[in-house]
This record gives structure tokens, C-alpha cells and sequence, in this order.
């Protein structure tokens, strides 16, 4: 399934044309607007079907750029992880020698 990240809200839609302009009563070409601070120029609010590749080209863009922080953010919390269970480990490695020193007596 194709989804593609709303850049207002961040969620992810299969129509996120549809999506702008129902859930957040806007235009996507206002959206894109916004978001990139430039102007379409009336002939591109003219050619529906160019206009739309942009759009559909922009919207790709946002959504590579919110898959690859999602997946560093994926990858920083793996990184976490393993430090945690690296010193976990140990931890655990420390206090079976300190148990074991104090048995022996
Ligand atoms: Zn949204």
C-alpha cells in the first residue's frame, strides 16, 4: 500500500489530496505553498494535470524526507536498546561476581 505523509498533520494517507482538502479544508496547492514559500504561478494553477505532478511530486519528496527521519529516529532508538542491554549485561555480569565472592566465604 502507497500512503504518503500530510505535511500539516504528519499522518499518513493513500489519498492525501483528499485528505488536505477534507480533513483540513484546504487546497493541496495551498498546502505546497505554504510549506515550500513559493508561489505556483497562475499557469500552473491553470494546468490542472502539471499542477498535480508537482503537487504529486512534492508530496513524494515530503513523504521520502518523513520516511528517512522516521527510520533514523527507528535507528537511534535500536542503538538505545542495545546500550541499555549492553549494560544491563554488565550489570548483571558485576553482580554474579560480587554474589559469588560473597557465597565463597
Ligand atoms: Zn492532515
Amino acid at each position: 500500500m502507497d500512503t504518503v505523509f500530510c505535511p500539516i498533520c504528519g499522518k499518513e494517507y493513500k489519498d492525501v489530496n483528499m485528505h488536505i482538502r477534507k480533513g483540513h479544508g484546504l487546497e493541496p496547492e495551498e498546502v505546497v505553498e505554504e510549506a515550500f514559500r513559493t508561489k505556483l504561478s497562475p499557469q500552473e494553477r491553470r494546468q490542472g494535470t502539471a499542477q498535480k505532478r508537482r503537487v504529486d511530486e512534492t508530496m513524494a519528496r515530503i513523504n521520502g524526507n518523513a520516511r528517512a527521519l522516521r527510520d533514523t529516529q527507528r535507528a537511534r532508538m535500536n542503538g538505545l536498546r542495545n546500550t541499555w542491554r549492553e549494560r544491563q549485561r554488565d550489570y548483571d555480569k558485576v553482580m554474579k561476581e560480587r554474589i559469588s565472592q560473597i557465597t565463597k566465604k
